[in-house]
């Protein structure tokens, strides 16, 4: 458990660009308290079946640590595939199957393939602030487009924002991170539409929570759209977000254009053997994702009842509110050792979806504070 960075006083002016200049990296703080419930992160560590058989693979990968991994990870795609197509409604194959270390680094490869100097890419806000900072690492101009009260994705004014500013990328994010909604089908060709018609560009769907979601993938929607990519993680979903391994599925072209910015063998042999090992496990990873989603319908439920305004959930996690100093909150529960996120949305706070206990743990403190401001 690392701390927070001290802060060091900047004697050095270093050349940097200029759009980074003064800014902060990306971090929510790692603070050492007994119920952290604030990045997303899957509470149940991975079965020991599964440790055991990440070891044998790892060892056999070890043998061989002195040649350089398959660049083009293979074994790994057709593995993915395979799990796509078993889950998502539609059968893909590993032409159209590419994997990185972390979806991140997946959006990254898109961003220097399809944005970069002079493009510019489109999100809908509040959404995943690593979409536009992966813009700004590339050098993609970033656009932030609206979103309605109830944080859905206005398609009238989406559609208008595409035609006006004609990006290079469109961001779609669903389950959206942080409010935890989905986007429905129509939504999505709606925008895919409208993104032909302006340019055309990519449309990137984030599905990072797409198992947690109570409607089907979008996945599907890739047939016949060559500029629609739908991107994925082990990261939430397969509680392996130490392993860093995300993934897209798109038109074969697709995948062919990121090869030409990925670093060579940018994917570890230890990564691929320990992907492989955890798609070996699917079955039981996705009983956990099960129990996760009663527990997220739970936090719905009981939140509602303490009186919290609490947005519709498709993820792992929970968006709730509505405090006058969101801030102020997210300070109580964390000296009542409840850590969750407050990404800034106005009024909200965002609560990851833990185990029974912790859950329970975050409940009640929630109902002291609330008692505590209604008297
Ligand atoms: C957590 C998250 C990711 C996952 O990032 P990894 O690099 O795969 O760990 C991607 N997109 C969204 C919206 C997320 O919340």
């Amino acid at each position: 458990m690392t701390g927070p960075t001290p802060d060091r006083p900047r004697d050095v002016e270093l050349p940097v660009r200029e759009e980074l200049r003064g800014k902060s990296p990306y971090g929510a703080p790692q603070l050492d308290v007994p119920v952290r419930l604030n990045t997303n992160e899957n509470p149940y560590a991975l079965p020991e079946a599964l440790v055991a058989r990440i070891a044998e693979r790892v060892a056999d990968a070890a043998r061989a640590l002195n040649r350089y991994p398959d660049r083009d990870a293979a074994e790994l795609r057709t593995g993915l595939a395979a799990y796509l197509s078993r889950t998502c409604g539609h059968r893909v194959t590993a032409d159209q199957v590419w994997a990185a270390n972390g979806s991140n680094e997946v959006l990254q490869q898109l961003l220097q393939a399809f944005g970069g100097p002079g493009r510019t890419a489109l999100g809908f806000e509040p959404s995943y602030s690593m979409h536009a900072l992966i813009a700004r690492g590339t050098g993609t101009g970033w656009l932030a487009g609206p979103r309605t009260e109830d944080f859905r994705i206005d398609v009238d004014a989406a559609v208008d924002a595409i035609a006006t500013h004609r990006p290079d990328v469109v961001f779609v994010c669903s389950p959206n991170n942080p409010t935890g909604t989905a986007v429905d089908a129509e939504t999505v060709l709606a925008l895919y539409e409208a993104a032909q018609a302006a340019k055309p560009s990519m449309v990137i769907v984030d599905e990072a929570y797409g198992e947690f979601s109570h409607r089907p993938s979008l996945l599907p929607l890739i047939e016949g759209r060559p500029h629609l990519v739908v991107s994925r993680t082990m990261s939430k979903a397969f509680g392996a977000a130490g392993l860093r391994l995300g993934y897209l599925a798109a038109d074969p072209a697709v995948v062919d254009a990121v090869q030409l910015v990925r670093l060579p063998y940018h994917l570890s042999a230890v990564t691929q053997a320990t992907a492989l090992a955890a798609l070996e496990h699917t079955d039981t990873l996705l009983g956990y994702v099960a129990q996760l989603k009663s527990e997220r319908d739970r936090l719905v439920d009981e939140l509602r009842a303490t009186g919290c305004e609490v947005t519709d959930s498709d993820a792992n996690f929970v968006q709730f509110g509505v405090f006058d100093d969101a801030h102020a909150f997210w300070r109580r529960l964390l000296d009542e050792g409840v850590l969750v996120r407050d990404n800034g949305v106005p009024g909200r706070l965002r609560v990851t979806a833990g185990t029974p206990a912790e859950n329970d743990a975050f409940l009640d403190a929630v109902r002291k504070l609330m008692k505590e401001d209604a008297t």
